[in-house]
């Protein structure tokens, strides 16, 4: 059996602010905190737009917003050959983190639990990281935003592009 952990950290919450996030919700994640599911419909969506048929829900992906120990740890993904991939959120960061970061933490742990990837520590040369799959423990900056998301999410599905 082998097991690995992704400890993901978040190196900067500044830039926080409070928000409603209000969409349409027709798919059921089964083992899914409520709470996620619009942003694991959100992530089979962006998939789809880069070529991508991911069905989150067959895949059995289990996600819940819990207590993580580790200081500064806003995520984890767990792989296990025996039992569905399952990630946890830490819920003292899902209280503060703005919808955009959600977005961010969020997808970065399905960026490790379903397309199977490791930390990208690369930075653009004016610092900024190239992945959203940084570690957080690292050098380069955070720049996810309404914006850069695109280019984000691009390099999610293609690294092999950037
Ligand atoms: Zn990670």
């Amino acid at each position: 059996m082998t097991r690995f952990f992704f400890f993901c950290s978040i190196a900067t919450l500044s830039f926080l602010f409070f928000s409603c996030q209000k969409q349409a919700q027709e798919k059921v994640y089964t083992n899914v905190d409520q709470k996620l599911w619009g942003l694991f419909e959100k992530f089979e969506e962006e998939a789809r737009l880069r070529g991508f048929d991911i069905d989150l829900e067959a895949d059995g992906i289990e996600a819940n917003i819990g207590l993580i120990e580790q200081q500064h740890v806003a995520g984890t993904c767990h792989y296990n050959e025996d039992t569905p991939n399952r990630i946890i959120i830490d819920e003292e960061f899902w209280m503060i983190a703005d919808d955009n970061l959600k977005e961010f933490i969020l997808f970065h742990e399905l960026g490790h639990c379903k397309l199977q990837r490791n930390h990208r520590e690369d930075a653009f040369d004016n610092g900024t990281c190239i992945s959203i799959m940084r570690s957080g423990i690292e050098d380069c900056e955070d720049n996810y935003n309404s914006t850069s998301r695109i280019q984000y999410l691009d390099e999610l599905f293609h690294p092999d592009k950037f």
